[in-house]
């Protein structure tokens, strides 16, 4: 190869995947030398909680570069290999069974690990979902059509309780705070989450921890902390994710609730970049945030491989963020970042079993929970990159074409 520089990118998903690609689309044609520590090929999860439970999506449908464009990323690959240091002064990294590399750039790309319940013993009744194997033994599990107590009332909880209930599962989930979502979404949002759980059958309980987690042969007993118990045949821990940034702190960077770096993925030593899930970013106003999504792992992934060859990125061009879930048959998407002192504008459309919140500051649309409504969220993506909206009050007749109303700059 023309160029002598070698890139080692350190974990093989979402993000790792994009800094490959990014790298090979911008031209770079060193070595890119890319560490899993998983045995397969790059996949995504977002399928996991739900085609994979539902057993309607093998590993193939996750796989995240098919051939030929696989091999036509020219690629070191590593399965199956934990990197476990890194020198950062002879910009090495080292893997688990002795094997180090030089690298002119170092990606780190770790993801994190389910957190786990402190202080309960692990137990096969007890689980966990994160990774294709855990996709495979919660599936198995529920064949039985177990009673599921789920931990969690986050996405991934409610993802776990929507599969397992479109399976004919008894479902508990227990929520320790007063609302669903709570941490991504505001009120209006979580109030559908819980309408839509509670019409399928699922008991979800509010505002209420666990004390007390017993498993063994017979099953799974919670006792809550108002004292209620619980029991089921097993118990799905939805309670977030613990970032991947201990690698990166005993090389000495900075991390705290994962890898501190900049908007463009630098972490303190020039060398090293974190992207995705392990990444807590600098953002534009100033404060930092690690985001738990795909398209946040991609867009960082970009930005940061563009830095590594010199380029700039402009992260305000990618637009707000994007996030979206899949429960029953309700498809659900997250644009932008919606705060409760916001106003929120709700469009109903039945026919379609569509709702669409708006949450507007001003005259201005800042972002938009829209459920069975990918196309409405197309549209206000366009009326936000222009800055130019409708009236608020047209959004709420459900026989308006969102895409004719006319729109105009706010005073
Ligand atoms: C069940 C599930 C459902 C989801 N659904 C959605 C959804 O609907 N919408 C959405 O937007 N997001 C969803 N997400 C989140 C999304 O999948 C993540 O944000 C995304 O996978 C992050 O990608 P990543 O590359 O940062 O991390 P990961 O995908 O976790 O990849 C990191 C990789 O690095 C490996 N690794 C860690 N340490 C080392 C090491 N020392 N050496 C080598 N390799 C290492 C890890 O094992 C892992 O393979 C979901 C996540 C899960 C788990």
């Amino acid at each position: 190869m023309s160029d002598p520089r070698t890139f080692v990118i350190a974990g093989a998903g979402q993000a790792g995947r994009w800094v490959a690609w990014t790298l090979r689309q911008e031209g770079f044609a060193g070595r890119i030398v890319w560490f899993g520590d998983e045995a397969h090929v790059p996949y995504e999860r977002p399928p996991l909680s739900k085609a994979v439970l539902k057993d309607e999506a093998g590993f193939e449908r996750l796989v995240l570069v098919p051939e030929p464009k696989w091999s036509e990323l020219a690629l070191d690959w590593r399965p199956g290999q934990r990197i476990a240091s890194i020198d950062r002064a002879a910009r090495r990294v080292v893997t688990e069974s002795g094997e180090d590399v030089a690298y002119d750039a170092l990606f780190l790309a770790l993801g994190g690990v389910a957190r786990t319940l402190p202080g309960v013993a692990p137990h096969a009744r007890i689980l966990t979902l994160r990774t294709w194997e855990d996709a495979l033994a919660l599936k198995s599990a529920l064949k039985g059509r177990p009673r599921v107590l789920v931990l969690g009332g986050g996405w991934i909880g409610l993802e776990v309780a929507a599969s397992a209930r479109t399976l004919g599962c008894e479902v508990t989930v227990v929520e320790a705070v007063a609302r669903l979502c709570q941490r991504t979404v505001p009120p209006a949002v979580s109030t559908h989450l819980l309408e839509t759980h509670r019409a399928h059958g699922v008991d979800v309980r509010l505002g209420d921890g666990v004390r007390e987690v017993v498993a063994n042969e017979d099953g799974v007993k919670l006792t809550l902390g108002g004292g209620a118990t619980l029991q089921g045949d097993l118990l799905v821990v939805g309670i977030g994710l613990v970032a991947n940034d201990r690698l990166a702190a005993a090389a000495g960077l900075a991390v705290g609730n994962g890898i501190h770096t900049d908007a463009q993925g630098r972490t303190k030593d020039a060398a090293i970049y974190a992207v995705g899930d392990c990444a807590n970013a600098l953002r534009g106003n100033g404060t930092r945030a690690r985001i738990e999504s795909w398209e946040n792992a991609q867009r960082q992934a970009v930005a940061a491989a563009k830095a590594a060859l010199g380029l700039t990125h402009d992260a305000a061009a990618d637009g707000p963020p994007w996030f979206w879930s899949d429960q029953y048959d309700d498809n659900l998407q997250l644009l932008g970042e919606p705060t409760e002192s916001m106003r929120v504008v709700e469009r109903n459309v039945p026919a379609k079993r569509s709702r669409v919140f708006f949450f507007c500051d001003g005259a201005r649309i800042k972002a938009v929970a829209a459920i069975n409504a990918g196309r409405e969220i197309r549209v206000v993506r366009k009326w936000i990159a222009q800055d130019r909206y409708p009236g608020l009050d047209a959004l709420v007749d459900p026989a308006a074409d969102l895409n004719k109303l006319p729109v105009q700059a706010p005073a």
